[in-house]
């Protein structure tokens, strides 16, 4: 585990309401793996507060860490969305086992909005070092342009052992013929993903995202032991 004091290096805002944070990493010993989180203190109304986050960025970026957040009406969100590089923050970690697999294996990561972030920070570091694994994304979104990390995520469908799915959910625009329409569910992975039991699933997002995916994975006899969840407590 490593804890330290730092500042704020770097402010991207990715879509409306969703904002990347980053910290410096260069010389540091920060470890970690793609999939994990860590915790960040920062100074809200005169008191130190801290949240957890996935991280954003990959292991294999070594000039920053980076985590990615909804902004929402919290003061912990608020003091954030204002933030300034400079800025203090104590970060801790790294914590987490919604990771990789040391063998070659075949993954399944189905993802709603800001559950995208592990995901992201996996696919970026199979493609950096070249790992060997079949991955396939199912991600979910409300439309076209609330898809987080969109530009990357093309960029890393282009690998031969990464293919991506988008869903849009309530889009009032004609859809262009990229984007599935509706909801993720049992259906919709029996048809994109015909080898689901010879895969290992990575789910992630809001609860009522993650309990009703994990349910209906279950209901495909895929076994426990081959779901990994990560609920991101604090949104419905
Ligand atoms: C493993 C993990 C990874 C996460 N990664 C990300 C990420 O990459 N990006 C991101 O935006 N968010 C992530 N989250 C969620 C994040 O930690 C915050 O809970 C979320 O951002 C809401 O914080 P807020 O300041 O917007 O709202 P808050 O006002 O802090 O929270 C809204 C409501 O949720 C409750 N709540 C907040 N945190 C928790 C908690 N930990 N457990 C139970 N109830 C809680 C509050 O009491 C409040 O009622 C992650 C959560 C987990 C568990």
């Amino acid at each position: 585990m490593w804890q330290i004091e730092t500042q704020f290096s770097e402010v991207i805002e990715r879509v409306p309401g969703v904002k990347s944070f980053r910290f410096p990493r260069k010389g540091l010993n920060l470890r970690y793996r793609a999939g994990q989180y860590f915790y960040v203190t920062i100074v809200v109304n005169s008191k130190p507060l801290v949240h957890h986050f996935s991280f954003s960025s990959s292991p294999a970026e070594k000039n920053y860490i980076e985590f990615t957040k909804r902004i929402t009406e919290s003061d912990y969100s608020r003091t954030l969305d204002n933030i300034k590089p400079g800025t203090w923050a104590l970060i801790e970690g790294p914590e987490g086992k919604f990771t990789l697999p040391n063998s070659k294996r075949k993954l399944a990561f189905i993802c709603g909005g800001i559950g995208v972030t592990p995901v992201k920070s996996m696919l970026n570091y199979v493609k950096r070092k070249q790992r060997p694994l079949d991955c396939l994304l199912l991600y979910s979104n409300t439309n076209p342009r609330s898809i987080i990390f969109k530009e990357e995520l093309d960029e890393l469908g282009k690998e031969p052992n990464i293919t991506i799915h988008h869903f849009v959910s309530s889009s009032s625009q004609q859809l262009k013929p990229e984007y599935h329409n509706g909801y993720i569910n049992k259906a919709s992975i029996e048809k994109l993903v015909p080898d689901y039991k010879e895969r290992l699933f990575y789910l992630s997002g809001p609860p009522s995202m993650v309990e009703s995916i994990g349910l209906q994975v279950a209901q495909l006899s895929v076994d426990a032991r081959s779901i990994k969840m990560d609920i991101f407590t604090g949104y419905k």
